[in-house]
């Protein structure tokens, strides 16, 4: 492959390359006045435009397009649903916008996998009363940001079902980057008893600044933002119909391009099979259990992470350190720290690709690794 192919992005847990269909759609509304809230002509090809979005957004995660409350991202989704209830259970391994949102939570821990340990979900349930109950809500995440470990959501129902308690999922990372045959449809998993559930447009080939809250027909969320009623009520400002657009149009090609996680399932695994090669020490999380198929993380054994992330920078391929704050600045990963790797938690790397990834690309970021690592040791 030619250099000038360099940089070469590799982060795609951290956001994606807009999809051509999202920016087309974008594009034809934009420029053109746009209140959905409006009774005029405009005001109504605003609002067609908008529940048009929400039903493309609606086939992709298998539910009603009125359980769809637009948001700015999955951090307010995350933020608002967490605003509703006394006591929240959550878990050590949940994205900053849920662990920021309650820090008063009750966190339970993680295996060294980084699945949830289930019969400490059980205990946590133990013995509540009817009146704790109607104000407790479980909060685990559906894929890990980092790691890509997907947590057994239906076996995590069944428990807050049988519990009597509500469960909410921040599923930002997994549209779209799962084999269709991992049962994650909100369908099934509603029927075993999740409540909410949080997604954001630029996870999956949409902009950035719109997401989605999912409430299950029946269940309630406070509202954050009050004024003209929008969003039934629950998200009041007139909508970013120009991200909301962009949405629908990326959940429509994400739907259509899912084949293509099986084969990222195989590129994934080769390099990092090609990397223990040459560096037996370097450790791969969570290699027994099921994960997102774009997402490798690897721990490299006395290299930080902070040196890694810029000396592949350097070498024209960006990639993340398992955790980034937002000043840009590498801090330890609490993910990893969390599974157990004290050690390994200010260096991991995590690799995630996606749509627009060639598996020659992903080759030559191994080879870079190899290298790298090799002559800092
Ligand atoms: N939850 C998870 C698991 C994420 O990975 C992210 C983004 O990194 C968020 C929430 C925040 O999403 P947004 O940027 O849409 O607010």
């Amino acid at each position: 492959m030619p250099a000038s192919h360099l940089p070469i992005y590799l982060d795609y847990n951290a956001t994606t390359p807009l999809h051509d269909a999202a920016m087309a759609a974008m594009q034809s509304v934009m420029g053109a006045p746009a209140n959905p809230s409006s009774v005029h002509h405009h005001g109504r090809q605003a609002r067609f435009e908008m529940e048009k979005a929400r039903r493309q957004i609606a086939s992709l995660l298998e539910c009603q397009p009125a359980e769809l409350i637009f948001t700015s991202g999955a951090t307010e989704s995350n933020n608002m649903v967490l605003a509703g209830f006394e006591q929240v259970i959550t878990t050590t391994i949940e994205h900053d916008a849920v662990r920021q949102a309650r820090p008063d939570a009750h966190f339970i821990e993680v295996d060294e996998n980084g699945l949830v340990k289930l019969d400490m979900l059980r205990s946590a349930l133990k013995g509540l009363s009817d009146d704790v109950r109607a104000k407790t809500l479980v909060s685990v995440m559906a894929a890990n940001n980092e790691t890509g470990v997907i947590q057994p959501l239906s076996e995590i129902a069944a428990i807050t079902k049988e519990a009597g308690v509500f469960f909410h999922s921040d599923m930002a990372q997994l549209p779209g980057k799962v084999p269709v045959n991992i049962e994650t449809s909100l369908s099934a998993l509603a029927a075993d008893g999740l409540d909410f559930a949080s997604f954001s447009a630029h996870k999956m080939g949409g902009p950035a600044g719109v997401g989605a809250l999912w409430v299950r027909a029946g269940r309630r969320v406070p509202a954050m933002l009050h004024g003209g009623g929008q969003e039934q009520g629950w998200r009041a400002g007139t909508e970013n119909l120009i991200g909301i657009v962009g949405f629908g149009a990326a959940a429509e090609a994400t739907e259509k391009r899912q084949a293509q996680t099986e084969i990222w399932q195989s590129w994934r695994d080769e390099i990092c099979a090609h990397i223990r090669i040459s560096c037996p020490s370097v450790i791969c999380f969570s290699e027994a259990v099921p994960r997102l198929s774009n997402t490798l993380c690897l721990g490299f054994p006395g290299w930080s992470a902070t040196s890694a992330v810029m000396a592949l920078d350097l070498a024209g391929f960006s990639v993340s350190a398992g955790s980034a704050c937002s000043s840009g600045k590498v801090k330890s990963s609490h993910v990893i720290e969390a599974m157990g790797y004290h050690d390994l938690a200010a260096s991991c790397l995590r690799i995630s690709f996606g749509w627009d990834s060639q598996r020659d690309e992903l080759m030559m970021l191994a080879d870079q690794l190899i290298d790298l690592y090799k002559r800092q040791a």
